[in-house]
């Protein structure tokens, strides 16, 4: 048995899987900045799934961030109290076993291309859009890590082809401003739609309303694919992936599919030719499911 838990920036999942077969899924709240009650809350999930499993279970955690080579303290997460944490050693200690830690992107992008939408395919990029935006690469089935850790972490890279409207751009958690990650993240749209208009209304209601021709909302909507299509315009320049598989909350716009590849055209370097960009931009298979899938898939390897 191989238990994954995604630990999100609102939720916490786990799995428990017998082969690819889910046998229990459970999920509860992130305590958010606590750092000993989210140590807690991961444990009780372990346990709780194998008391329903009645086995003992390998554990692989997908976190917003990764592990110091240097330190093994957490880095890079957008979940801060979780910053500068010794988190793989407390688990270990309090689940007394090894614990396997990858970025949760990663474990999204490898779950996707091993039985997901981007089965099949050479190179497999794979996007979270949910609190904050992270994305993994996948090249012929196997993740690409990097010696920093940071591979795909393209969130944290300026907006390209930026407007003057978007320049310098949002404040964001890691100390820089204009982020990819603070106008592609869920609460980007929101407050992107606050800035401009002074209301405050939450991404849903905002992807709500601009389907019920609520044409200020539809605006906001529009401008989030303009953008996302300008930051994986970059991405298909640099790595040229064959899909582009999106996840999280606002993998959820169904609008995007259709929207965002029609938008990145001109920005795809093609000089010369009118060649359609054949990068295919789809969404999850396994939906809120792949971060737990891959996290659970970390004992394969
Ligand atoms: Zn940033």
């Amino acid at each position: 048995m191989r238990i994954g838990i995604d630990l999100g920036g609102t939720k916490i999942e786990g799995v428990a899987l017998d082969g690819s077969r889910e046998a229990a899924r459970l999920r509860v709240d992130t305590p958010r900045d606590d750092y000993d009650t989210t140590l807690r809350a991961i444990a009780g999930l372990v346990r709780d799934l194998e008391q329903r499993t009645g086995a003992r279970a390998t554990v692989g955690v997908g976190i917003p961030g990764t592990l110091s080579p240097d330190t093994g303290l957490v880095k890079n997460a957008n979940s801060t109290w979780l910053l500068g944490k010794p988190l793989r050693d407390d688990l270990q200690h309090l689940l007394e076993r090894e614990v396997r830690i990858a970025n949760d992107a990663n474990c999204f992008a490898v779950s996707e291309a091993t039985d997901g939408a981007g089965v099949g395919a050479g190179v497999v990029f794979g996007v979270i859009v949910g609190t904050g935006t992270g994305a993994g690469i996948v090249v012929n089935s196997r993740v690409l890590s990097g010696p920093n850790g940071i591979a795909g972490e393209w969130g944290h890279n300026p907006l390209p082809w930026a407007l003057d409207d978007e320049r310098p751009g949002p404040p964001c958690y890691c100390g820089k401003h204009g982020c990819i990650e603070t106008f592609l993240s869920g609460p980007g749209m929101a407050n992107e739609h606050q800035r401009r208009t002074g209301r405050l209304v939450t991404t849903p209601a905002l992807v709500a309303r601009a389907k019920t021709g609520d044409t200020v909302a539809d605006d906001t909507v529009s401008r989030y694919e303009h953008r996302m299509a300008r930051a994986l315009a970059a991405v298909i320049n640099m790595l040229d992936p064959d899909v582009i598989v999106l996840g999280g909350g606002m993998s959820n716009i169904d609008r995007l599919y259709e929207h965002v590849p029609k938008f990145w055209q001109p920005y795809v370097f093609s000089a010369g030719a009118d060649d359609v960009v054949r990068t295919r931009l789809v969404k999850a298979a396994h939906g809120d499911a792949s971060g737990v899938r891959g996290a659970a898939w970390l004992w394969t390897a």
